[in-house]
């Protein structure tokens, strides 16, 4: 048998998911792990994000850890987050007489990520109690991955050897990776015109919202190309329905596969609401925000070829498929490591009817062992020099 303990798993699962690790929140979980994997064998080190993301309230930094093994070839990277979004306070996992593990139904269950962690924790388990061979792993467990996977964009990359990385962080069946994701720009507006009273003298008014609905009849949103969505989730401002309004605040976003096409998309929206201001007497203030920059694996590069032939072993079939979702994966892109993002069982995220099944954490745990420990594929990995 493949050596995965199902009862074992599901028991970590469990405590993981009763450890609070709301976002920024994550020290319990960082130390919980840090012991878990010392008694594995690993020699576990934290980076100084804590410090880098002090001012949003940061507790914990992210976890690098490293297994040296006795398998040629390079090292590999395996990662998941720490965190969860919330309501994320007193979770508690619940198995059902179904198979599946749901949340009480008052905070999300947290699967994201603890279904990456504890494939993780469970493979490197089997790896200790067997002696299985391997090559070099490394980990790197990432702090506020939820807020646009800010823990990795301030990592300590200088210690990874690794030249490929799986992140245990997509929803759907076991057995489907992500081998590109969009960048993603935020953008916020804010439309200043002149506020006066509107019954007594609206012609001393420059109207904000008036130059916003303006702006926002002529910009495409949803999804305005193959490549790229567009859009604009909150809106505030106005003082009364007398008044006419001074200003008007707006918050939204562009997703695109395409780096360069989301960059246009932010400067159109950024013309568009300059020159109808302008039209009316008023000012906008536009800034658009790089928060993830687009990545692509090809199907042919080795972290997709071992990933294949480790799927196919585990008696999963292989879906490669393009995100729109960001993840640490995109952080890792820019640091030249090509990686893919792996399901590894979790469904309906960041709501409270999230859920698991014991039968896909198994089968995403034994995936993760496969690839921990299979050899190089022939042509591919040859140890650096
Ligand atoms: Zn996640």
């Amino acid at each position: 048998m493949n050596g995965i303990d199902r009862e074992r798993l599901l028991t970590e699962f469990e405590r993981l998911v009763s450890i609070d690790a709301e976002s920024y929140h994550e020290a319990e979980m960082k130390e919980y792990l840090r012991r878990r994997l010392t008694a594995l064998g690993l020699c576990v080190t934290e980076d100084g994000a804590a410090e880098a993301l002090r001012s949003r309230g940061a507790t914990a930094g992210n976890l690098y850890a490293r297994l040296p093994g006795d398998l040629p070839g390079e090292a590999r990277l395996f990662s998941a987050h720490m965190d969860t979004v919330s309501p994320g306070r007193g979770k508690r996992a619940v198995r059902q007489a179904d198979g599946t593990i749901r949340s009480d139904g008052t905070t999300v269950l947290g699967a994201d990520d603890a279904a990456g962690l504890v494939s993780i924790l469970e493979a490197l388990t089997v790896i200790r109690e067997r002696g299985l061979s391997h090559p070099d792993i490394e980990l790197l467990l990432t702090v506020a991955e939820e807020p646009y996977s800010q823990g990795s964009a301030v990592a300590d990359y200088s210690c990874v050897r690794a030249k490929t990385a799986y992140v245990l962080d997509l929803a759907g069946r076991v057995g489907t990776a992500a081998l590109r994701a969009p960048s993603l720009l935020s953008v916020s507006v804010c439309v200043r015109g002149r506020g006066a009273h509107a019954g007594f003298a609206p012609e001393q008014g420059v109207n904000a919202l008036t130059v916003t609905a303006r702006a926002l009849a002529r910009l495409e949103t949803g999804r305005v190309s193959e490549d790229t969505t567009v859009n604009f989730g909150t809106i505030a401002g106005g003082t009364g329905p007398n008044v006419v309004p001074a200003e008007i605040r707006l918050c939204g976003e562009v997703r695109s596969l395409r780096h360069d096409e989301a960059q246009a998309r932010g400067r159109l929206i950024a013309a568009v609401f300059r020159e109808e201001a302008e039209k009316l007497g008023a000012a906008a203030e536009v800034t658009v925000t790089e928060q993830l920059r687009a990545y692509a694996v090809d199907p042919g590069e080795p972290v997709v070829r071992l990933f294949r032939r480790a799927a196919e072993e585990t008696g999963c079939e292989p879906v490669l498929v393009t995100t729109f979702g960001g993840s640490d994966n995109n952080h890792f892109a820019r640091h030249g490591l090509r990686g893919i993002v792996l399901a590894c069982g979790m469904n309906e995220v960041h709501a409270v009817h999230e859920y698991t099944e014991a039968d896909e954490l198994c089968r995403s745990a034994e995936l993760t062992l496969r690839l921990m420990t299979m050899e190089a594929l022939p042509g591919d990995g040859e140890p650096a020099d």
